[in-house]
């Protein structure tokens, strides 16, 4: 070696000082393992599962309760002193669930809960929806959380929910799924023929209204019957589901993208799939309560319903429903409520933007959050001023940063988006308001909220490891 290769390799002071003194971002990929990286592959061969099978609230709350169940959770019994190391759920309207593993330490040493919702973005089909136009039969819909409605046609759709018919009779409606399944599709005008709709605002493309889903187009046989073609869809119905049209009235039917997950990319590095937003914190939190044994503090899964729509609504986190799971917790000790909830913590569990070289406007690099550069740590959401979120004290982000330090989490920060560009909010506000530290932990989603959303499998894999050790390191 020459003398001059051998200087090259020194480092210099500044060098020396720029390691020490500079943050650096690192991709997963660079750190990880070949084994850590199969590892997490793996990881997201399950997570792909889920998301095939849970793409609405109340299939994700019956995923849920079935993988519990496999794991030895029982259903939540109010008044019992639970021993450290049990484990039990509670479920709430079939749209919302808590996870629990009992803790050796006193209850009143507080909870810690892990927050992911598990609705997502979504067509809602209308009370009186079906009806027939030019002799083809339609539903009408009411878009659910924040769309960008041009994308959501022209695509196959899928049906899922419930009706409940007019004796109470619950009866639950999948169709489109199946292999060999029918699908439903909201229809588009021909470029040809769409030079007014063309002139039309992005966001006016297609309006509220004009998602309508075309659900059939063949007569009930009979000449002298009006609305033929609404009467055999009805007839169809009435024939699988036993329901008449005013059984609509009483239904929750949600179209969703029919399509699959599937890996992404010619290295396979991504998962694209409906729903990602905010199923992959649902996944990774629920595996996280799953594989905890013996917590020292108490620790909780909670999925929620609702917050794409402002979390409002019973089974939503600006409920008291958590609350009063802890409550009833605490009672069984005799513990006061108040103490134990002040002293829990929350990772809530959502994700974030992740920086799209194709739209780099949006989001200010140096704040922005990366795929594959580990999970997000986000210290506040909201917009116009830090307003409609829960800003994370100091103390509560270094609290966090050092768990994750300690236990080797690949994580990163990120905020939702440039100063004054948008924004967004998460669960995180409302359980603020119960007097809880909380803070935004989660996955960097590329076009979040579209009918194929896309994260990385390194990321899925680090949110999961990120609230394992959340439930199960106990230094401060
Ligand atoms: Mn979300
Ligand atoms: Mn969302």
């Amino acid at each position: 070696m020459s003398e001059k290769e051998t200087k090259s390799t020194e480092k210099t002071e500044a060098e020396k000082c720029k390691e020490q003194l500079f943050s650096k971002p690192k991709h997963a990929g660079l750190i990880l393992s070949d084994e850590k990286i199969k590892k997490a592959d793996k990881f997201c061969e399950g997570y792909k599962h889920f998301l095939n099978s849970a793409k609405t609230e109340r299939e994700a709350v019956a995923y849920a309760v079935s993988a519990a169940e496999e794991a030895g959770f029982v259903p939540f019994e109010k008044g019992k002193q639970y021993a450290a190391g049990e484990k039990f759920y509670w479920v709430n309207r079939g749209k919302a669930i808590i996870l629990g593993v009992m803790g050796s330490e006193p209850i009143t040493c507080g909870v810690r809960i892990s927050a992911a919702h598990i609705d997502s973005p979504r067509l809602d089909l209308k009370q009186h929806p079906l009806y027939e136009d030019s002799s083809l039969a339609m539903l009408k819909t009411h878009y659910y959380g924040g769309i960008k409605k041009y994308q959501w046609t022209a695509i196959p759709l899928a049906l899922h929910g419930v009706v409940v018919k007019a004796d109470g009779e619950k009866v639950e409606v999948k169709i489109g799924e199946d292999e060999g399944d029918p699908v439903f599709c909201v229809t588009d005008l021909l470029p040809h023929l769409a030079q007014d709709q063309m002139k039309r605002t992005l966001a006016e493309g297609i309006k509220g209204e004009e998602l309508n889903i075309l659900v059939g187009s063949r007569p009930f046989k009979d000449d002298k019957a009006s609305e033929a073609v609404k009467l055999n869809i009805m007839a169809i119905l009435n024939e699988k589901y036993g329901m008449v049209e005013d059984d609509f009235i009483s239904a929750e039917l949600e179209a969703v993208p029919a399509f699959k997950a599937q890996d992404v990319g010619f290295d396979r590095s991504m998962v694209g799939s409906y729903g990602q937003d905010d199923r992959v914190c649902a996944y990774t939190a629920l595996a996280a309560i799953l594989k905890c044994d013996a917590p020292k503090i108490t620790a909780l899964t909670v999925l929620t319903d609702k917050e794409e729509i402002g979390s409002d609504g019973n089974t939503g986190l600006d409920s008291y429903y958590l609350r009063y799971f802890i409550e009833d917790l605490a009672a069984a000790f005799g513990a006061n409520p108040r103490t134990v909830i002040s002293a829990s913590e929350c990772l809530s569990a959502d994700v974030n933007a992740a920086f799209d070289p194709t739209f780099p406007d949006v989001i200010e690099k140096r704040n922005g959050s990366f795929a594959n550069f580990g999970v997000v740590m986000t210290k506040f959401t909201g917009s116009r001023g830090k307003s409609g979120t829960s800003d994370a004290s100091a103390e509560f982000v270094g609290r966090v940063r050092r768990l994750f330090d300690r236990n080797k989490i690949i994580w990163q920060t990120g905020e939702l988006g440039k100063v004054d560009h948008g924004g967004g909010g998460t669960v995180a506000m409302y359980i603020a308001k119960m007097n809880m530290d909380v803070i935004d932990v989660g996955v960097p989603v590329l076009s979040m909220h579209a009918p194929f959303e896309i994260t990385a499998k390194l990321d899925t894999y680090m949110a999961f490891r990120a609230f394992k050790c959340f439930f199960e390191d106990n230094e401060k």
